[in-house]
């Protein structure tokens, strides 16, 4: 039986199943769930998944993480997560995009909401909704999100329809783009219910963590027959199936011969909360060959200095970028990281650190360990768009803002290193979720305006706007309340009708 702990745990006292790990979210000590041992990938078992379709190869992978969970039900939920008419084409596709390099793309955003978060967040409600039932809850889960943007569109994609479970998103009224707004007030499910407020980002926030914190409205919703819980992306059912994608591009590399079996590949990814590539370094450790992993950041490079350095210091400016879903000062995955390379005693004490001094040093052995397998590099503004330009030019790959922030660091990576074993970079958003910036690094010139702006690019580049993002000018509005951040609980009443 697989049992997970926190990341602060010392004494492993409160162990738990997946199943209770996902409908907790967070460990009652602050920390994170982690598996206590790591399932390992053997020859047959990858050699099963050859021939396997994404679903599939979905499935029996997560039943190495989730055995309380059984194949059938996995099977079950992973063909509705990624059924053809939600990912078109396939769910993880691995494009080649630089032959002399030996650079390849993997497409993480042919979902509903063109973004990786999708990956997870079309299989995560239904984990969840099982982990309801395996734990004997019968009252309705209530999501709670507060939204920049991209995390609140693919949380309602994923959660609407699921049984037992309501969501409610909340964003602010200006603090999103034309686009995002659009996709979030069209929303279509039964369940599902969005409300903008006046006010930033950290208002919608701590709306949402004063709902959370609020032992009043919890006896009040209680009652009338729900339990709160959050879309958080520390969840270990977000993270469990990111490990998938890095297997199945293996397989796939296998497969179409540009890889021996046991050869080893790199992997760069785009990175903010430290959760996708947390997923690859388990791949790595389950036994994937995998040998660098190339943690890509942009102008808030607060990683690469920590992989630089060893030092952790978010005691520094934020800065806004075109990537914005990387713009991240606390990276909370980097935590399960810690845990595996320094154990718990010491995870617990440098997350306190971080908490009251707002940085922490890890020892040279555990810096150590962290340099055999990962590097860090970052890339500013300018090279970020001249990224996309080049790789439009010269290869004739069109890519979003974080995309092109991996691909400047994998350069960067091979030509510092010279290694050039086949690198996978992973590709987090569709071009045409940032097409305006996109647009005018390809171009040179400023698009017209921001829905504008996805015409342009595509009769430019002559490439397709992804079907979440065809006709979303022409979809019915469903949404349309804008409250004060004072008013959220009573909105929250008014929706579950209480
Ligand atoms: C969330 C996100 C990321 C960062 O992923 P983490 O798991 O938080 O590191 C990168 N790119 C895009 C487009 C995202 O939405």
């Amino acid at each position: 039986m697989m049992r997970y702990c926190s990341t602060r745990d010392t004494e492993q006292k409160n162990v738990c199943t997946s199943a209770q790990a996902i409908k907790q979210g967070l460990a009652s000590d602050g920390g994170l769930f982690v598996p206590l041992e790591l399932p390992v990938l053997t020859e047959e078992f990858l050699q099963s998944l050859a021939g396997a379709s994404y679903d599939v190869r979905a499935a029996k992978i997560l039943k190495l993480f989730l055995d309380d969970y059984t194949e059938k039900e996995l099977l079950e939920d992973c063909a509705a997560a990624y059924r053809e008419q939600s990912f078109p084409g396939g769910a993880a596709p691995l494009v080649k995009v630089d032959d002399f390099s030996h650079t390849y793309s993997l497409e993480l955003w042919h979902g509903p909401t063109a973004a990786f978060k999708d990956m997870a967040l079309q299989i995560m409600p239904r984990l969840l909704s099982r982990a309801l039932q395996k734990t004997g809850e019968d009252r309705t889960a209530l999501i709670l999100v507060a939204t920049s943007g991209d995390t609140g569109k693919a949380a309602l994609e994923g959660y609407r329809d699921i049984n037992q479970i309501k969501i409610m998103v909340f964003y602010p009224v200006d603090g999103v783009s034309r686009v995002q707004k659009l996709q979030m007030a069209t929303q279509e499910g039964d369940n599902v219910n969005v409300c903008a407020i006046r006010g930033n980002f950290d208002d919608a926030q701590t709306g949402v963590k004063c709902i959370f914190g609020d032992e009043e409205a919890a006896e009040k919703l209680k009652q009338a027959g729900y339990v709160l819980s959050s879309a958080n992306s520390i969840n270990w059912g977000r993270l469990a199936p990111q490990i998938v994608y890095y297997i199945s591009a293996y397989l796939d590399l296998i497969s179409r011969n540009e890889l021996r079996p046991g050869e080893t590949f790199n992997v760069c990814v785009p990175t903010g909360n430290f959760g996708n590539i947390f997923a690859a370094y388990l791949a790595k450790r389950m036994g994937l060959p995998i040998g660098k992993l190339i943690c890509a950041s942009n102008s808030n490079n607060i990683l690469t200095d920590f992989l630089q350095t060893g030092t952790y210091d978010r005691n520094r400016p934020f800065h806004l970028t075109m990537s914005p879903s990387m713009d991240i000062l606390i990276s909370s995955n980097l935590e399960r990281l810690l845990y595996f390379t320094a154990g718990s005693e010491k995870t617990a004490a440098y997350m306190k650190q971080l908490n009251t001094e707002g940085k922490y040093t890890v020892d040279a052995d555990v810096k150590a360990a962290i340099d055999e397998t990962f590097a860090g590099y970052f890339a500013t503004e300018k090279q970020t768009e001249q990224t996309i330009h080049t790789y439009f030019e010269r290869h004739g790959y069109l890519c979003d803002t974080h995309t092109a922030v991996a691909l400047c660091c994998a350069a960067q990576y091979q030509n510092h290193t010279g290694d050039f074993a086949p690198m996978v970079v992973d590709s987090t958003a569709s071009p045409y979720k940032f097409a305006n910036d996109v647009y005018r690094a390809v171009t040179g010139e400023p698009a017209s305006d921001e829905l504008a702006a996805l015409k342009e690019l595509s009769s430019k580049t002559d490439t397709e706007i992804p079907y979440p993002l065809a006709g979303l000018a022409k979809r019915k509005v469903r949404f349309d309340t804008v409250i004060d951040a004072k008013d959220m609980l009573s909105e929250v009443y008014k929706y579950l009708g209480i």
